[in-house]
C-alpha cells in the first residue's frame, strides 16, 4: 500500500497546477487534474454550461469521470488537482482510495486577495503565450463565485479532511512571491509521515 495519491486542494490560482507540474517533472507522478477533463468535455454538455457559470458540476459526474481517470492510472504514484470540493466528494475519495493508497491531500493556502492577483497574471499569461485565457477567468461574476464556493462548499470538506481517518493532511502556506520558496515548503510536507 505504498502507492501515493497526492491530492492538491486550494482555492482559485493558488497556483495547484503549477506545483503539480514541477511535482511530476522532479518525480514522475502521473495526474488526474479535474479541471482539465471536465473542459475536455463538449462544448454543448450540460456540465461545460455548469462550469461557464462557474457552479460546482454534481457529484455523481465527478466519481464517473474521476474513477474512470484514476483506474486508467492504476497502482502507480499520482497527483490529483482539483478534486475533490465537497463533502461528498472527500468521503467518496477516502471510502474508494484509502485501502489501496497512501492519501496524503495537501491544502494550499493564500490570502484571497493574492488568489484574485495571480488569476490575473494567469490571464495575462495565457495570453502573452500566443493562447487565449479561460473564459471562466475573465469574467468577474464568474470568478466571485467560483471563489465564493471554494470558501463556502469546499472549506467544510477540507476541514472534514483535517481531521479524517486513514489519510495524512498537510496545510501549507503558499503566498510567498518566488514559486521556488513555495514550492520548497510542498515538498518539506509530502516528506513528513505524520498527520
Ligand atoms: P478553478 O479551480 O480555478 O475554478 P478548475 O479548472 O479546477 O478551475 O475547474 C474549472 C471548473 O470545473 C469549476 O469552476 C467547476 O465548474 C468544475 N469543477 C472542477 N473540479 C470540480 C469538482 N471537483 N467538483 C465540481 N466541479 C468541478
Amino acid at each position: 500500500m505504498n502507492t501515493k495519491m497526492i491530492v492538491l486542494m486550494g482555492g482559485q490560482g493558488v497556483g495547484k497546477g503549477t506545483q503539480a507540474k514541477k511535482l511530476i517533472a522532479d518525480n514522475g507522478f502521473k495526474y488526474v487534474e479535474a479541471g482539465a477533463i471536465l473542459r475536455s468535455l463538449p462544448k454543448e454538455s450540460p456540465v461545460a454550461q455548469i462550469m461557464a457559470r462557474g457552479e460546482l458540476v454534481p457529484d455523481e459526474d465527478l466519481f464517473k469521470i474521476i474513477g474512470d481517470a484514476i483506474q486508467k492510472v492504476g497502482q502507480k504514484d499520482m497527483i490529483v488537482d482539483g478534486f475533490p470540493r465537497t463533502i461528498g466528494q472527500a468521503q467518496w475519495l477516502v471510502k474508494q482510495y484509502a485501502t489501496n493508497y497512501n492519501i496524503h491531500v495537501i491544502y494550499l493556502t493564500v490570502p484571497k486577495q493574492i488568489m484574485l492577483d495571480r488569476i490575473q497574471n494567469r490571464i495575462k499569461e495565457n495570453m502573452a503565450n500566443g493562447g487565449t485565457a479561460r473564459a471562466d477567468d475573465l469574467d468577474v461574476k464568474v470568478v466571485e463565485r467560483r471563489i465564493n464556493n471554494f470558501f463556502t462548499v469546499t472549506g467544510p470538506a477540507i476541514e472534514w479532511l483535517r481531521t479524517a481517518n486513514g489519510i495524512q493532511f498537510s496545510e501549507v502556506d503558499v503566498s510567498e512571491f518566488e514559486f521556488e520558496n513555495n514550492y520548497a515548503k510542498v515538498c518539506n510536507a509530502l516528506k513528513t509521515r505524520q498527520k
